[in-house]
């Protein structure tokens, strides 16, 4: 057997990694935790989507991520949901700083990205925050300092990072770069591996994309280690 992984079961039937993924259609028949399990269940998520069955499992044993499917196919949820398991096993508190940061290429995804984290995070207790500018440095500077996840536009952050004295990314556990196509489409690019430059290199990354151009495939090798590469085909 070539590529998969044989599992014993209790009853001494071997399965493999491919069967067992099959019997995962539910957010229920993972193992997260409580509070994650009932931040999605008030928000109404029962079902994965494809790209959520390919990409949470494998990014909930720690793997990096390059993940590739369209628009609305429930990106969102597949990076957000192993960023609250991360640092909810860690037991992240307030005191440890930055632990997740999350990249979005506009204002409004990363607002639209924010209010899903409020939603399905709504028991944990993290603090998030946004960095999209629209409000002035120094107000955005006084809250970053407490927040242990982030989600920003790369304009502003790179901004923080080298002008907000105080205010550290040593902790980060995880980068998330969604809309990495547009990200780089927008410019972004020496923003981004600014950013990058700036965080720890012992990390796990989640790079989203609904289209695989040159660019992205470029981002992807200067941010991701050993990536699992998981698509959801176009018409599936
Ligand atoms: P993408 O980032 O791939 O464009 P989104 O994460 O924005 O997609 O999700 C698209 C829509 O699908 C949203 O309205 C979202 O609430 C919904 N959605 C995502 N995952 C699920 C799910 N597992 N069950 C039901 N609806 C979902
Ligand atoms: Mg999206």
């Amino acid at each position: 057997l070539v590529g998969d992984r044989l599992v014993v079961r209790k009853d001494g039937n071997a399965k493999t990694s491919q069967d067992i993924k099959a019997e995962i259609k539910n957010f229920a028949d993972l193992p997260l935790s409580q509070t994650t399990a009932k931040g999605l269940e008030a928000s109404h998520f029962k079902s994965l989507t494809d790209i959520q069955l390919k990409a949470v499992p494998r990014a909930l044993k720690g793997r990096d991520i390059l993940g590739a499917a369209k628009t609305g196919s429930g990106k969102t949820l597949s990076f957000l949901i192993p960023v609250l398991e991360n640092l909810y096993r860690q037991k992240w508190t307030e005191l440890d700083g930055l632990g997740a940061l999350i990249i979005s290429p506009t204002r409004e995804l990363a607002i639209q990205i924010f209010e899903v984290l409020r939603k399905i995070g709504r028991y944990h207790t993290f603090s998030a925050g946004l960095v999209i500018g629209g409000r002035s440095l120094q107000e955005e500077r006084e809250r970053l300092g407490r927040m242990n996840i982030l989600v920003c536009t790369p304009g502003r952050m790179l901004q923080h990072m080298d002008q907000t004295a105080a205010f550290e990314v040593d902790n980060l556990q995880m980068l998330v770069l969604d809309e990495a196509d547009r990200i780089m489409d927008m410019g972004f690019q020496m923003s981004v591996d600014a950013i990058i430059e700036h965080l720890p290199k012992q990390r796990q990354t989640m790079l989203f994309s609904a289209t695989q151009t040159k660019k992205v495939s470029d981002l992807a090798r200067l941010s991701l280690r050993d990536p699992e590469y998981v698509a959801v085909d176009e018409g599936a």
